[in-house]
């Protein structure tokens, strides 16, 4: 995965193979432009001979077919550039469509934890703003970069021919110009990476600055945090101008080289001395004064054009790495319904990345209808455990079975019939409230639904929404944290699986909505399998087993009295909550996030 590095050769690689399924179109559209472009030129030429026939004493009879040439030349121009236009953008509309239905595909099939790793701003990125920058390539840049190549050499090949020792007093102020513009650009490469730095930097400033504003002020630490940003903000400021101070001097003086009254003007001086030394045709100064300007306008259009392929290809680039994503392997053939609800885990072994592992060796029996609170010190891999269930990874080695059958071999039907799960980071859908709550039952009519949310404690709250049920997330409903958990809740209670993955954490929850979601809880956890990230003294005291997790491993296993009894990690933390006072969710001794 390139992931946006410098790295030009694969993101090459990566845009030409996206490009693949159009590349016979875009192939024909290159060549109707290059002849569009030879036939924009025609015009001019017939002009400049024109004015070379009539002022040189030619006969006028001849001047009859340059003209239709010209006209000739300028009906196919108009032709053949709108063919091309019109083939590069249905060949766009297709590849567009087809990038979008692939990644969409690719999307439904990686594994759900993915999604946490990326925010959803990189998705959407990938899917909206990154095929957008494809467009201006394929349906844009890349016939633009064709006109703006053939046209200025089309017309230096007539110059030529006319008188090559004028051709290169031509061009000078053009060699001159382009001579300015690469300098102007030197360690733009750099540059724009320091430019991202020194924009992130203040990003990430304003961020804690706006976000921690509660917390920075109740501390009087208002001057320090303002100070960070203020520090930034006069970094970027500082380098901005360095930068783009002695660049604007340069590039404007390639840019007045490049205008045409300067060309015009060496053009004219340079033709003066020809004619007055007898080098050169009065007559013929003319193709120069008209072809001269054609030759640096493009030149312009070729430096936008190259920055729009250069982040056409980092586009390509991540759009690449999105469909690259290794998709979550579905079972070939749906396997014989698992015989319980007995869940086994059997040295589990997992990590992130490959030299990092989180868990190293993880045995665990969860009985049908037993509660198992998983503790530990913060970074043990609880929730990296708990994850795992609900196949948001799977295992690197290992397994983990339910009812005998690893769930690796479940199609995902079958697996989220047993498996639901409430965790931390809820997600609810752009869409009503009730077809949130029955994502996994569609079918269920609006009384299952509305007794799953008065189970769950949130009716009251959905009744006074403006549309009810029917208000959609985002739109009309907004909910808080808690409430956001409790349709969660919902959501799980109608699922109705018999085994529930539950992070127990009520970190955002406000205070009235904590006794509702220990209420909605008490009422979804009953009677099934639970494995739960506890935080709750009562939770973790009246669990069947406890699995202290710590550094990935099952450091102990068992009842809150024998874990006791053994005087081990649990006792001591537990020893140590008893001394600091109650067991608070938030600040729990075996669970300091
Ligand atoms: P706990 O829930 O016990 O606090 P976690 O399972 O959250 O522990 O984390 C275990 C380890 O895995 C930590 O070192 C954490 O940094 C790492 N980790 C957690 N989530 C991710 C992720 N999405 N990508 C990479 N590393 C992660």
């Amino acid at each position: 995965m390139t992931d946006g590095s410098p790295a030009q050769r694969p993101d090459r690689a990566a845009l030409a193979r996206l490009l693949a399924p159009v590349r016979t179109r875009i192939r024909i559209a290159v060549v109707a432009q290059v002849a569009a472009a030879l036939a924009a030129v025609v015009p001019f030429v017939a002009v400049a001979e024109l004015g070379r026939l009539l002022l040189g004493g030619g006969a006028a009879a001849g001047a009859w077919p340059i003209v239709w040439v010209a006209l000739g030349a300028l009906a196919a121009r108009f032709v053949l550039f709108f063919l091309a236009g019109g083939l590069t953008h249905l060949a766009d509309a297709d590849l567009q469509l087809d990038l979008r239905r692939r990644m969409a595909t690719r999307l439904g099939q990686v594994p759900l934890g993915w999604f946490g790793a990326r925010n959803s701003g990189t998705v959407k990125k990938a899917l909206q703003d990154d095929v957008t920058a494809m467009h201006h390539l394929v349906a844009h840049s890349l016939l633009d970069l064709t006109a703006g190549i053939v046209t200025p050499v089309a017309a230096l090949a007539y110059l030529v021919w006319v008188d090559w020792r004028m051709t290169l007093v031509t061009l000078l102020p053009v060699a001159a110009g382009l001579y300015f513009y690469a300098r102007s650009m030197a360690g733009y490469g750099e540059n724009m990476v320091a430019y991202d730095q020194a924009l992130g930097r203040i990003n990430g400033s304003a961020v804690e600055f706006v976000n921690g504003i509660a917390v920075v002020k109740t501390f009087g630490q208002s001057r320090k945090a303002h100070q960070r940003f203020t520090s930034a903000a006069d970094d970027f400021a500082t380098f901005f101008l360095d930068w783009v101070g002695g660049v604007t001097r340069i590039s404007a003086i390639g840019q007045i080289l490049l205008s045409p009254v300067v060309v015009l003007l060496v053009v004219l001086t340079g033709g003066t001395v020809f004619v007055t030394n007898g080098w050169l045709a009065p007559a013929d100064v003319l193709p120069f004064a008209l072809l001269g300007l054609g030759i640096t306008a493009p030149i312009t259009t070729l430096a936008q054009t190259s920055q729009q392929l250069r982040s056409a290809r980092l586009a390509a680039a991540q759009v690449a790495a999105v469909l690259g994503t290794e998709p979550l392997p579905a079972p070939e053939a749906e396997a014989a319904d698992p015989a319980d609800g007995r869940v086994s885990l059997r040295n589990v072994h997992f990590g992130y990345t490959a030299d990092t592992p989180v868990l190293r060796g993880i045995d665990l029996e969860l009985a049908p209808g037993t509660v198992t609170a998983l503790v530990g010190p913060s970074g043990g891999g609880k929730s990296t455990l708990a994850k795992l269930l609900p196949r948001f990874f799977d295992v690197t080695d290992g397994s983990v079975s339910i009812g005998g059958v690893d769930i690796r071999d479940l199609s995902a039907e079958q697996l989220y019939r047993r498996v639901s799960f409430v965790l931390q980071d809820v997600q609810l859908l752009r869409a009503t409230v009730a077809d949130n709550i029955r994502l996994a039952v569609p079918e269920a009519d609006q009384s299952t639904v509305e007794a799953a949310a008065r189970a769950a404690q949130i009716h009251q709250r959905i009744l006074e929404l403006p549309r009810g049920y029917d208000s959609v997330i985002g739109e009309d409903a907004r909910f808080s944290g808690g409430e956001a958990q409790r349709v969660s809740i919902a959501r799980a209670l109608l699922a109705d699986a018999p085994i529930l993955v539950l992070d127990e954490a009520t970190a955002f929850a406000d205070p009235e909505s904590e006794s509702a979601i220990q209420q909605a809880l008490s009422t979804l956890v009953a009677g099934r399998t639970l494995l739960v990230i506890a935080h709750r003294l009562s939770t973790v005291a009246e669990a069947d087993q406890i699995a202290v997790l710590a550094d990935g491993r099952v450091a102990e296993l068992g009842t809150h009295l024998e874990l006791l009894a053994r005087q081990g990690l649990y006792a001591r933390m537990w020893a140590a909550h008893e001394r600091a006072g109650a067991w608070q969710p938030h600040t729990s001794p075996l669970e300091t996030r």
